[in-house]
């Protein structure tokens, strides 16, 4: 989408190791205004397909996931990272690799938000390796939720995970899709 394509030539930083920086708009300082037409988007992309709930992950999927949820009038749920070894068996649980920090991280949902009557819509920022995504589908498939697919605002092309989710038969609506860095150069999937 070209209003991405053009807010990251503007306002987005590559970084080493393949990172791109757009927290000055997306995930610290957030334009709301700007999120809202791109949640326009992905709703128009969505809105014939009954969604129930919209599922994220802690923490900068979430505001994103609310401004989406005003437009399709469905509640946010999402993946809370748990800091104890919460042993309780109302959780759905599933392991995600944060690639940014370089760790993993138990992620949990209450069994009580998430069930066979739902029809989720996954929603993130970045989409690089998949393994956030790949969490998150785990946990709808745990709830016996049916999934009707992921809307993601930058797909990092080069890193596979959106492929690799297409592969897997999961509908993934990227905003923008980054084939390489080229040095500061940014080449976009057309
Ligand atoms: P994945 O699990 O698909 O490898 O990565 C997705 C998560 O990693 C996103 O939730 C996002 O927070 C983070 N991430 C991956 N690549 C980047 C990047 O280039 N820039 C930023 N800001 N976050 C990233």
């Amino acid at each position: 989408m070209r209003l991405m394509q053009d807010r990251i030539i503007k306002d987005g930083k590559v970084y080493p190791g393949g990172i791109l920086k757009v927290d000055c708009f997306l995930n610290h300082l957030i334009d709301v205004p700007f999120v809202d037409k791109l949640c326009e988007d992905i709703f128009q992309a969505y809105k014939e397909d009954k969604i129930t709930k919209i599922l994220t992950i802690e923490a900068s999927g979430i505001g994103i996931a609310c401004i989406a949820a005003l437009k399709f009038k469905v509640p946010v749920l999402f993946a809370k990272k748990s800091k104890t070894k919460n042993l309780s068996d109302d959780l759905y649980r599933t392991s995600v690799h944060s690639f940014t920090h370089g760790n993993t991280n138990e992620v949990i949902i209450s069994k009580g938000y998430l069930d066979s009557r739902d029809n989720v819509l996954i929603i993130d920022d970045f989409l690089a390796n998949g393994a956030a995504l790949t969490g998150l589908v785990d946990l709808v498939a745990q709830s016996g939720a049916k999934l009707a697919g992921a809307a993601v605002m930058i797909e990092k092309g080069f890193q596979g995970g959106g492929d690799r989710l297409r592969a897997m038969g999961v509908r993934v609506h990227s905003l923008a899709i980054i084939d390489a860095f080229d040095g500061d150069k940014i080449i976009f999937r057309q």
